[in-house]
């Protein structure tokens, strides 16, 4: 059965500070994502503290907060079949040391705090991500 998704997707501040913005949407274009919507923009830190609230309670929330509220970050909206589930899978695991050859993370990751890029992780959380960002 078909199941057009769509699913948020961030190349954070490592990957747009090293120019690699182009080569990220390559990827997500080859492997046959959609990029409905997307802008540049940097968020303030409050505004990261709201995005990654269910993280709250982890001793790398205040550092994860600073990091994407530290430089310009591109936010997408992509779609594709599966685009939440093929989105991971094109990122890699969260760990770039663990990160499978291929994958984004694997190729452009420097550590698991600088790791390129964040996909939403569910459906439902694929639409309030995208409402956080994309509210018009
Ligand atoms: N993170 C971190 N240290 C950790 C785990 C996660 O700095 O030990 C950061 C990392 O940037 C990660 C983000 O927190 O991408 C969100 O963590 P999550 O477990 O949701 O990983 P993701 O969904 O991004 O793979
Ligand atoms: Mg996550």
């Amino acid at each position: 059965m078909s199941n057009l998704e769509q699913t948020l997707s961030i190349i954070k501040p490592d990957a747009v500070e090293r120019n690699l913005e182009v080569e990220i949407k390559e990827m997500f274009k080859n492997k046959g994502f959609q990029i409905l919507k997307e802008k540049k923009i940097q968020i303030e830190k409050s505004e990261a503290e709201k995005f990654y609230k269910v993280h709250e309670t982890k001793p790398f929330y205040n550092d994860l907060c600073d990091y994407l509220s530290s430089g310009p970050i591109v936010v997408m909206i992509l779609q594709k079949e599966n685009a939440v589930k093929e989105n991971r899978e094109l990122m890699g695991a969260t760990n770039p040391k663990d990160a499978d050859d291929g994958t984004i993370r694997k190729k452009y990751g420097i550590s698991i705090d600088k790791n390129s890029v964040h996909g939403s992780d569910s459906a439902y959380n694929a639409q309030i991500e995208i409402q956080f960002f994309f509210n018009d």
